[in-house]
């Protein structure tokens, strides 16, 4: 740890019971983000990864690949990609001799026009604006872990990568192209402009960047050393030391951080709804559990499901033809590509616009009910459904997408034309919505809830407990099953009380 004056401290003046005076650092040990557990963290070798023993949540892998030239190839080309996409055409349209090219650019212009600007801002930034500033992060970010000392702005900006990288939507944005095309291949003559293809090579190129940079090693990079600073009239110590050595510290009295994963030991028990202080590595609020979590998540939830009312019963654009044609709602939109033939696409349609966002409503409404009751049952399969819920959400906004393209390329007045109606903007409000509802459900209260985090950790105690460490990360599923240090899986009492 650095001793700057922006050095990372602890705040004293929020912290319960008593003012922090102390912290140890312990090393080797991890809690899982999935359900609580803090367990050990073993060394692991090149292409291993560490799963939680209870709920099976990856903990940590070490890549097989070079820690900063492979993710740095392919931000660079990344990079590259994304400034000649921006440069080129995207599609043209052909309607009896008359074309109209469009760019990335085009399709939230025209929302905004419209008078649809919340859709088309929102359309401008998770395609546009947000895959710039991650690529322009990433780049920091690695030119900061190849400083031999890892500058004090480096781990901000890792926090940030994180928060901002799920709102880059550009796989999703392939999918809207694709579904757009479709429908207009079946009116007239499109011409896919170069643009398609770099933005499906920035996807693939920003997916590998992500899955060959080793965060851990760079959090590794960054030495905590024992410190004293002073805060008002308050010292605190930050002293490291490993799990191996020390044992294991009662569970009450341990903090994890959020961002980066570092695990504290206070001198008292730590409690879950207050911030604890500034984490001594990231210098991110420390607080042991998401704050307000469960209030949160309820309130965007009761917003989602007010929304999903008009975001289904209104059209969500008007397809005019010839003077023809007229409004369709998102379930009208899936069925018209079934009668047109276009089966496996209308199920990807009804899947990512129709089930997604009913699946995230009751999954997190379901989750969310049992927390508020203390339930005990189902907590891995709730723990499951969290991650999934958490992982499709994004693929809901196709249909957005979709029209946004359509809104700039059909613009042909009374021979044909496409217009963005009060529907698509309450649907992007709903993905939106389950997005923050999901983002800010810390799923570990589930388990809190059901008393599964205590002192003793469902008959044993938690100093015997040891992440998974398995080989071929991601090809292999560990099985959840709680196994001491040094033996086979326990027998365990099972999940559902
Ligand atoms: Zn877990
Ligand atoms: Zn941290």
């Amino acid at each position: 740890m650095n001793t700057s004056s922006s050095s990372p401290h602890l705040r004293c003046d929020d912290v319960e019971p008593g003012p922090v005076r102390h912290v140890r650092v312990i090393g080797g040990l991890s809690e899982c983000p999935g359900c609580g557990l803090y367990q050990r963290l073993p060394d692991l070798d090149p292409g291993q990864q560490a799963s939680c023993v209870r709920c099976g949540q990856k903990l940590a892998r070490r890549r097989r690949t070079a820690p900063l030239a492979t993710p740095l190839a392919f931000c660079i080309s990344s990079a590259a990609f994304y400034l000649a996409a921006l440069a080129s055409s995207l599609m043209t349209l052909d309607v009896y001799g008359r074309q109209r090219t469009v760019d990335l650019l085009t399709g939230p212009m025209e929302l905004m026009h419209e008078g649809w600007g919340e859709a088309g801002v929102l359309v401008g930034a998770v395609t546009i604006l947000a895959p710039a500033i991650a690529i322009g992060f990433m780049f920091a970010i690695l030119y900061a872990a190849s400083c031999r000392q890892l500058p004090d702005w480096a781990p901000r900006v890792l926090v940030w990568y994180d928060k901002l990288r799920p709102w880059s939507m550009v796989e999703v944005y392939i999918l809207g192209i694709f579904v757009a095309y479709t429908k207009l291949t079946d009116m007239a003559h499109v011409d896919v402009g170069p643009a398609v293809y770099l933005i499906g090579a920035l996807m693939l190129t920003m997916a590998a960047t992500d899955s060959t940079l080793d965060t851990e090693m760079i959090w590794r990079h960054r030495r905590i050393d024992s410190l004293t600073r002073a805060e008002g009239d308050q010292a605190v110590e930050v002293d490291y030391v490993h799990v191996d050595d020390v044992g294991m510290p009662p569970v009450d009295h341990l903090v994890a951080c959020t961002s980066c994963g570092l695990v504290g030991e206070l001198a008292h028990p730590v409690s879950n709804l207050t911030c604890v202080g500034i984490c001594p590595r990231c210098e991110h609020k420390v607080w042991r559990r998401l704050p307000q979590s469960l209030t949160r998540t309820t309130a965007f939830l009761i917003a989602a499901i007010v929304f999903y009312i008009p975001a289904n019963l209104y059209p969500v654009m008007t397809f005019m033809r010839m003077g023809g044609g007229g409004g369709h709602t998102i379930v009208e939109g899936a069925i018209e590509l079934w009668m047109d033939g276009m089966i496996p696409l209308s199920l990807l349609v009804f899947f990512a616009s129709i089930t997604v966002p009913m699946l995230k409503i009751a999954s997190l409404g379901w989750m969310v009910w049992q927390t508020w009751h203390g339930a005990r049952g189902h907590l891995v399969a709730r723990t499951r459904l969290f991650r999934v819920v958490d992982m499709v959400g994004r693929w809901s906004m196709i249909d957005v997408f979709m029209i946004s393209i359509l809104v700039a390329v059909v613009r042909f007045n009374a021979m044909a034309s496409v217009t963005a109606n009060a529907g698509m903007v309450a649907f992007a409000a709903v993905v939106v919505l389950t997005l923050l509802g999901a983002w800010s459900f810390d799923p570990r209260i589930m388990w809190d809830a059901a008393g599964r985090n205590g002192r003793v950790v469902d008959g044993l105690p938690p100093s015997v407990l040891r992440a998974q460490v398995t080989r071929d990360p991601g090809q292999t599923t560990p099985s959840p099953s709680l196994s001491p240090v040094g033996t086979g899986p326990a027998s365990m009492e099972p999940d559902q009380a």
